[in-house]
């Protein structure tokens, strides 16, 4: 019969294939799985590029594919909605043809199991009428599904109306060590602009049933970290953070990096003493105005202390002036960075892979958030976890974080040991999770089993 062979899509955002592609390798390795990898043409070719530079090599067993033409996807527009849409209305025929083209084939295993990213909820529904098992896969906090599964209640309870739209400010929390959510930052509200709005809060409410009519929902989370969340909805099942599995003795660059690493910022870190440099790090998409930009820079150097800080896209052409104390970069590779010794915070916008990138590392978090689930992330890390602080944004009108508010909370998380005592902490019970016997690894095992079966 072969080896079995499952079909991996992830939503094709940077946060969203890196730990799908963890997951991918973890199947290769421990199942002998064999894996068809789906991308579009633009992420499929940023990974070929940034591996090669990088000198990561796919595992045997993934096979890369791209299914959806730049042309078609329009991901260079930068139109809000845009991709979005040309995943859910171009993709499903693509991948349909791809499942079917396969299974009709002699000479390749047949795909008996697709796992999709919990945002595409047609991908679980066009397997099952396949006749292919499924298991969405959540890459975010589980609390995010919680929210979900619980919009027609807020909906009746008039917290917000049809469309998601909250009728008052107000913040609660859903269980004891469950992050505290304000309406005005509920992940859809949070979208940036109403366009997106709109689209994610129908997303959110029509996946409910494909996720809930899923055979696993696996989410890279662990216990530990979320146990209101996983009490509240014991359907979802941690297994991660997946990127620690493999890192743990070996740690490399991420085979799903859109982007090479530079690989100079290690020795830059090896020059500082432990817990001394601040980590700097945004995700894969944020920009900041002319204004916050400079601000940011003046914050860093009036710490006084060594910085290391990745700079993305249009701000990569924005040249501050930088003492030698500091180390501008355009990507890192940052399950490594994290790990070093010479670490003393992240400050971080608080993307989910950030957030339990530096919860394994120990590492306290300075919050920056931004966007979508960002601020449900800052609460566990101020809030639940008490391991980080957040940044306030100056209250005369401009929204903007301060250079002297970066210095002084910079200072407070460093100068606060019991900070860095609860993240030393929170490190060891999250590795107990994912060690052998543990309860995220337990699950992983179990859904490797199924596969196999
Ligand atoms: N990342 C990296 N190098 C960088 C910045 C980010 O490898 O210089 C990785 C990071 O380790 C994480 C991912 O990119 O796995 C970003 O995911 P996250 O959920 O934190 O943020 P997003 O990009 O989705 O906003």
């Amino acid at each position: 019969m072969g080896n079995p062979h499952i079909l991996v899509i992830p939503y094709p955002a940077q946060g969203h294939v890196i730990p799908l592609m963890e997951l991918a390798q973890c199947l290769a390795r421990h199942g002998g799985i064999n894996i068809t990898f789906v991308l579009t043409q633009t992420t499929h070719s940023q990974i070929l590029n940034s591996s090669a530079l990088n000198n990561v090599a796919l595992d045997d067993g993934i096979h890369l594919v791209s299914v959806l033409d730049a042309s078609e996807s329009n991901e260079s527009s930068n139109v809000p909605g845009k991709l979005f849409e040309a995943i859910s209305k171009i993709m499903p025929g693509k991948v349909e043809k791809l499942i079917r083209g396969i299974n009709a084939s002699s000479s390749e295993s047949h795909i008996t199991c697709v796992i999709a990213d919990q945002s595409l909820g047609w991908a679980l529904e066009l397997a099952k009428k396949l006749g292919v098992q499924t298991a969405a896969f959540l890459p975010a906090a589980a609390a995010n599904l919680v929210l979900g599964f619980n919009i027609p209640k807020l909906i009746d309870d008039g917290i917000i109306n049809n469309e998601g739209i909250p009728a008052e400010n107000k913040t609660f929390q859903f269980a004891p060590t469950m992050p505290f959510m304000n309406t005005s930052d509920f992940v859809w509200v949070r979208m940036g602009n109403l366009t997106l709005q709109r689209v994610v809060f129908q997303m959110m409410l029509g996946n409910n049933k494909s996720v809930k009519s899923a055979d696993w929902l696996i989410c890279n989370s662990a216990y530990d970290l979320e146990p209101g969340a996983f009490s509240l909805a014991p359907e979802i099942l941690p297994i991660g953070p997946l990127l620690a599995t493999k890192t743990l003795k070996t740690p490399t660059s991420s085979a799903g990096s859109f982007w090479p690493a530079e690989p100079n910022c290690l020795k830059f870190l090896d020059q500082h003493p432990p817990c001394s440099t601040i980590y700097a790090a945004f995700g894969s998409s944020t920009a900041f105005s002319e204004a916050q930009f400079e601000e940011l820079a003046k914050g860093l150097e009036l710490t006084n202390r060594p910085f290391l800080w990745v700079v993305k896209s249009d701000d990569a052409n924005r040249k501050p002036n930088i003492s030698e104390r500091g180390m501008m970069v355009n990507w890192t590779p940052q399950q490594e960075v994290l790990s070093h010794p010479s670490l003393g915070c992240f400050l971080s916008h608080c993307g989910w892979n950030s957030t339990i990138e530096s919860a394994i590392n120990g590492v306290p978090i300075l919050c920056w958030p931004y966007f979508a689930d960002q601020f449900i992330n800052q609460s566990y890390i101020c809030d639940v976890w008490k391991i980080g602080l957040a940044l306030k944004r100056d209250n005369n009108g401009s929204g903007i974080i301060k250079s002297e508010e970066i210095k002084n909370k910079v200072d407070q998380l460093l100068g606060d040991n019991s900070f860095k005592e609860r993240a030393l902490h929170l490190k060891e019970v999250t590795r107990a999770n994912i060690a052998e016997g543990g309860s995220s690894h337990n699950n992983l095992m179990n859904f490797i089993k199924w596969i196999n079966a």
